[in-house]
């Protein structure tokens, strides 16, 4: 509905789009400031070894704490960088403060894991991934090998070929890549064994109905056959329960993370469980379902 403003002259208006315009400029004003002003944070979720219950990585979530709003879920904020221009230095920064801390705790001695970072589609459409990937590689002193970036399938789908291009050059730096959310995008399934990732990971709603829903169980089951039979791994996110772990053991999942075994932690926690040696306990009946 549009309006005329009194005072000085004519303005028109949609109040409504303008509160939420206003709205939106705010929060990517406050947002560009905390990219500045070192207001973001990292916290880490581990992911576990199915095999033997072992941290082998921990997958850095952008967390940003708003000086008026509160927390604000990365899901509200990163369409926000996305839409403007900000995820390329929001990215280069999650990229840089990732690698950097991993590299910490290998310097102090801690058990060596993975750390995994989330590209969005937009970045990796719009920044050289792979020249910005092995500077921050060089400037940190992480070996390749410890750094995973989790791709999406709309990453893959937006520029196939490129995305390819990418992949390639990106394993030739020796980084690990999975395909996050795997399930939910429009992948072509002929295409997969032209990406070169190593993981699949399972999105979490398929994970959250596996014990209720037999449609959930299947699509579960048949993407950790497809992974496999493409010799690429499994991992499963958002696992909460007892049941929903001994799903994926028994059908050979080979990796997982979810609040069942921990929620996402700021780095001195993470460092202290990492610390702790603490191993995801598998529940009796699991062991002797796993090893029939
Ligand atoms: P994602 O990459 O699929 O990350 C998994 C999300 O599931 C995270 O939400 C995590 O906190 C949540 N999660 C983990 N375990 C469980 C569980 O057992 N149950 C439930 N219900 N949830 C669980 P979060 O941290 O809110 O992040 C949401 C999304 O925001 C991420 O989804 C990712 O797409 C995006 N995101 C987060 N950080 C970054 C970043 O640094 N860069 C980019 N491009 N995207 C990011
Ligand atoms: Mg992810
Ligand atoms: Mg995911
Ligand atoms: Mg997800």
């Amino acid at each position: 509905k549009i309006k005329v403003a009194g005072g000085q002259g004519f303005r028109f208006y949609a109040p409504a789009m303008n509160a939420r315009a206003l709205e939106r400029l705010d929060l990517e004003r406050d947002l560009r400031e905390a990219i500045r002003q070192g207001g973001l944070s990292l916290h880490y979720q581990p992911q576990i070894d199915l095999r033997n219950g072992q941290i082998i990585g921990a997958e850095a979530l952008a967390r940003w704490q708003h000086p008026r709003r509160g927390w604000v879920s990365p899901g509200d904020f990163i369409p926000v960088a996305e839409e403007s221009g900000l995820i390329g230095p929001l990215g280069k920064w999650v990229l840089h403060e990732a690698c950097r801390q991993n590299q910490a705790w290998q310097t102090a001695g801690l058990p060596p894991v993975t750390v995994a970072v989330n590209l969005s589609a937009l970045q990796f459409a719009a920044y050289d991934v792979v020249d910005l990937t092995s500077a921050i590689l060089r400037e940190t002193g992480l070996a390749p090998e410890y750094l995973e970036l989790e791709l999406t399938e709309s990453a893959a789908m937006a520029d196939t070929l490129a995305f390819i291009e990418a992949t390639q050059r990106l394993k030739e730096l020796s980084i690990s890549l999975s395909l996050d959310d795997f399930g939910t995008g429009f992948s072509s399934l002929g295409y997969l064994r032209q990406f070169r990732i190593d993981r699949l990971k399972i999105d979490q709603t398929f994970v959250n109905d596996i014990v209720q829903d037999p449609g959930s169980a299947a699509i579960v089951t048949a993407i950790i056959n497809l992974a496999h039979s493409l010799n690429l791994a499994a991992i499963a996110e958002g696992v909460e329960t007892e049941a929903q772990l001994q799903f994926l053991r028994a059908h050979d999942c080979d990796e997982m993370q979810g609040y069942y075994f921990s929620r996402p932690l700021p780095a001195s926690e993470f460092e202290a469980l990492l610390r702790s040696e603490r191993l995801l306990a598998f529940p009796a009946e699991t062991v002797a379902a796993s090893r029939t």
